[in-house]
């Protein structure tokens, strides 16, 4: 029998595998886990993936086979999959530079979730700030950051007006507080209803400054509403923090479709997990009949989901309580799960809030793929 290779020369034939989202080497990603070569001849590759559903598994499967079966004496080469733990995770984003806030910003919050949606008017403020009350309702500690800079609106649903946050002895801002939510927004610092022109840059440095300079103390769950699109602004700050994972809000619409998939992409791009889609003003439920009226088509929602392969959350009604909830500084679901409009909102908060654990201890089995 000939020469078989070594580990080196296996590891060295690796860096020629991209992975394509995150356009570097899975050797530079640290994503080969282990390499064992028998005498005979046959190689078993483990691959270290982001997320145990990644679509561009079939891509490393046959990249490695092809780059690992060039080389001397080698007779079969096994793929085999499994799932970086939550510290190779950090490491990888560290990598990416990614979660760029100094060592022990955030600390005790334990999960950023970023609500996002490709186009505004969807209604993404207003799940924000009714997912925020659910699950404080449920028992959970939680804060909003208001990163929709151009259209902030969680003070005014959240009943606080343009009133300037305090400042602790140790320097750091006090985020305001109402129906048991810590709240932050770029509204408390101008003057009410002002447009904010500020761009790029200077933005990106003012909501750095509420993640590191705010005292969000201990959370359980930190919303970002993020400003509806996919731009640079979202991504610069998606990328300042390790988002622990991403909703997209969206509404039944067949022409909605272009746009969540612009925002699944931007999420995906950056390696942020997806937890699901949530469809908001769904259907109307007439108060006469009790009946549900699809006023903008009904499914689009669950279909968008299945398309992208992510969970679909749920659908929230039209309901003009929800709006003047909204209006009026206090969001439904702060009402409890029997107030109008709030019980979709209460199961939507559910399937996140369990779908983020599913996520938080996913280390499945190895996915063993044998060519
Ligand atoms: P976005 O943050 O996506 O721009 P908003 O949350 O500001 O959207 O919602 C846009 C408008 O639609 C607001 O007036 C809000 O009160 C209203 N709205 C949102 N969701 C609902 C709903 N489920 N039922 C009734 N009105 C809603």
């Amino acid at each position: 029998m000939g020469r078989v290779t070594d580990t080196e020369e296996i590891r060295a034939a690796l860096e020629a595998v991209i992975d394509p989202e995150l356009r570097r080497s899975i050797v530079e990603l640290d994503m080969v886990r282990a390499i064992d070569i028998s005498p005979n001849g046959v190689v078993d590759v483990t691959v270290s993936l982001t997320t145990p559903g990644c679509p561009i598994k079939d891509h490393f499967q046959s990249s490695v086979a092809q780059a690992v079966s060039a080389l001397e004496g080698v007779t079969h080469v096994n793929v085999y999959f499994d799932v970086l733990s939550d510290s190779q995770k950090a490491a990888l984003q560290q990598k990416l530079g990614r979660g760029s806030l100094p060592a022990g910003a955030l600390a005790q919050v334990s999960n950023v979730l970023c609500i996002g949606s490709g186009k505004g008017g969807v209604g993404k403020s207003t799940l924000t700030a009714n997912l925020a009350a659910a699950l404080t309702a449920e028992g959970k500690r939680v804060g909003i950051l208001d990163a929709d800079v151009w259209g902030y609106s969680i003070p005014r649903m959240y009943g606080l007006g343009a009133t300037r946050p305090p400042v602790s002895a140790q320097r750091k801002i006090v985020p305001l507080e109402a129906h048991g939510v810590k709240v932050m927004s770029i509204g408390f610092f101008v003057e009410e209803d002002a447009a904010v022109v500020w761009r790029g840059p200077m933005l990106h440095k003012a909501l750095t400054q509420f993640l590191q300079d705010v005292d969000w103390g201990a959370l359980d769950f930190l919303l970002i509403d993020l400003p509806p699109g996919t731009g640079d602004v979202q991504l610069s700050l998606i990328q300042t923090v390790a988002v622990s994972g991403a909703v997209v809000v969206t509404t039944p619409s067949v022409v909605a479709l272009a746009d969540v998939r612009k925002a699944v992409e931007m999420f995906r791009q950056v390696n942020v997990e997806i937890l699901g889609v949530v469809e908001n003003m769904s259907y109307f439920a007439c108060p006469h009949c009790n009946g549900k009226i699809d006023v903008f088509g009904h499914g689009e929602g669950e279909r968008m989901a299945q398309n992208f392969e992510l969970p679909f959350l749920g659908e929230i009604e039209i309901d003009p309580q929800i709006r003047i909830g909204g209006d009026t500084g206090k969001p439904v679901a702060s009402l409890g799960e029997n107030a109008p409009g709030a019980k979709s909102i209460y199961a939507m908060a559910r399937q996140v809030a369990a779908r983020l654990s599913m996520v938080n201890l996913s280390a499945p089995a190895p996915v063993v793929q044998i060519l």
